[in-house]
């Protein structure tokens, strides 16, 4: 009896041993094999460690963001940069446009703006959204000095520092972008300098809904701009902006992320960016455009 507990036990015992192993052995393949890199995805293939890329993980190293795990380029990315609010009438009509359409965007917002709207600030960090400094003050006398310039973008990182208690990301954008038309030329460059200096990207985009301009733009207007735009691209950073008086672009939002999804544009942030997607962000000249 003694005899035959043992060899049922035995035979019960390596079977779990084989069993065991075989899966670990299965997912240890699943997760380290190279083979993960799928063909379709054009950048992908651009295995070659360029010098670039080494300093672009160099500076990712630094990040603080344990998120920024690296990944193949999906077949078509799209960021929604939404810039300028919070305001209290579009930025959360833009919220829920987001969440009905389970996307996620970023927030390039104002400083002194979010600090008249802390609860707006909070909302978009509670349901996932990035937000990213794009000044405290939007004033283009802040452009006079590399000082005033950067004091702005220090007092913006400062009101998002303490409301949402995370440190801001690596990203900034330039009110009216890297080459606006409002600063020096010699003291643009100087401030960009000094930015990716600092270990910082500034974020420009490749695709511009048109809303800025001081004359209306019509909803209708805004989507056939975007998705111009898009259609032979591959990798968008769309402008948009959410400022109080931007109500055509709070309507054109739903269709225009309908529309993107159904030519199938899979929706990225600047919270959890990878490195790939830096990379093609410098090499397409979003980022860091004239540093
Ligand atoms: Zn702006």
């Amino acid at each position: 009896m003694k005899k035959y507990i043992y060899s049922t036990l035995f035979i019960f015992f390596a079977g779990f041993l084989i069993s065991f192993f075989s899966s670990y052995y299965y997912f240890y393949e699943k997760y380290t094999s190279k083979t993960v890199v799928k063909k379709e995805e054009p950048y992908a293939k651009e295995t070659k460690e360029t010098k670039e890329t080494k300093e672009t993980s160099e500076l990712t190293k630094t990040d603080n963001v344990e998120k920024l795990k690296d990944k193949p380029l999906y077949a078509k990315e799209v960021f929604l940069t939404i810039d300028d609010g919070p305001s209290s009438n579009n930025t959360l009509k833009n919220l829920k446009t987001l969440e009905r359409n389970g996307v996620k965007a970023t927030f390039f917002v104002i400083g002194k703006q979010a600090e008249k709207l802390p609860e707006i600030i909070k909302g978009l960090n509670d349901s996932g959204m990035s937000i990213v400094n794009h000044s405290y003050s939007h004033d283009y006398d802040s452009y006079k000095s590399e000082e005033t310039c950067l004091n702005d973008f220090a007092r913006c990182d400062s009101v998002l520092f303490k409301l949402l208690n995370k440190n801001p990301l690596k990203f900034i954008r330039f009110p009216g972008g890297s080459d606006n038309q409002v600063s020096k030329k010699e003291v643009m460059a100087k401030i960009r300098k000094d930015v990716v200096a600092k270990g910082l990207y500034y974020v420009d985009w490749n695709v511009s809904a048109g809303d800025a301009e001081p004359k209306k733009i019509g909803s209708k207007d805004i989507i056939n701009n975007i998705m111009n735009q898009c259609k032979n691209r591959k990798f968008v950073v769309v402008l948009v902006h959410d400022a109080e008086d931007k109500k055509n672009t709070a309507e054109a939002l739903d269709k225009v992320i309908k529309d993107l999804k159904s030519q199938g544009f899979i929706f990225r942030t600047f919270e959890d960016i990878t490195p790939t997607e830096i990379k093609e962000m410098l090499n397409l000249k979003i980022l860091n455009r004239g540093a």
